[in-house]
């Protein structure tokens, strides 16, 4: 990897601290209380198509998972679906806003080694207030020394950020756990990307290929960042 790295971003969910699982599990239930209406996969499907038609105004994160439950109920029950299961779904969501943070294996560590050496920074799509929460409860935020909750993960959006960073992109090297978010747009930049896979991963940010690039790298786990740091500087 190239020596000229100065600025390191980190994706926030799925690759700082667990959350996809989270929103399954809501899901899942939501889905077991529309089950006298329609199949649980059949709800799923529905839910999934609400959140796309709605991704451009709602943007990402709990505040719009919760309202694109309300809008699935009406359609699903044919608007007559109880104000009672409407509040269930509410709950679900509020649920989902108050979660502990759970670290992934090997994030403290590495962000400890990395400190020292380069600017680190949080790039994370979510309602700002939710992820503010998340961060504040992480005990992560003295490690960074910028946070960047953005409305979405696009080219021009990394434009913005490099920009504001006052950062070129061969030196920046972007971590994260989505291909399509945190990985292709930066490459498409010129910029270094560090694919760190989760285990489980929202349909829409599904990318089934294997990439290739010269500024690209796939890691098992957040810490083998290190070593590819390490080994650039040789
Ligand atoms: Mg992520």
């Amino acid at each position: 990897m190239n020596s000229g790295i100065t600025t390191i971003a980190f994706d926030a969910d799925d690759t700082l601290w667990v959350n996809e699982p989270y929103f399954q599990a809501a899901e899942q239930q939501f889905c077991i209380l529309l089950e006298d209406y329609l199949p649980q996969h059949a709800v799923s499907q529905e839910l999934f198509k609400t959140e796309m038609q709605n991704l451009h105004l709602y943007g990402y994160g709990v505040k719009g998972f919760i309202l694109c439950m309300i809008e699935t109920i009406g359609r699903v029950s044919g608007e007559t679906a109880s104000l009672q299961l409407v509040n269930k779904a509410i709950a679900l969501g509020r649920e989902l806003l108050q979660k502990p943070i759970e670290l992934l294996p090997g994030v403290k560590s590495t962000l400890e080694c990395l400190r020292e050496k380069y600017r680190l920074v949080v790039a994370t799509k979510g309602d700002l207030l939710d992820q503010e929460r998340k961060l504040k409860k992480s005990g992560l935020e003295p490690f960074f020394h910028h946070i960047e909750i953005m409305s979405d993960k696009k080219r021009g959006d990394y434009e913005k950020l490099l920009n504001h960073l006052d950062c070129q992109p061969e030196n920046f090297l972007m971590v994260g756990n989505s291909i399509k978010s945190d990985i292709m747009p930066v490459l498409e930049l010129g910029g270094f990307a560090a694919h760190v896979p989760y285990h489980v991963t929202w349909t829409h940010e599904q990318y089934d290929n294997t990439l290739q690039h010269p500024q690209f790298m796939e890691l098992n786990t957040i810490d083998a960042v290190l070593e590819h740091l390490e080994d650039s500087r040789k």
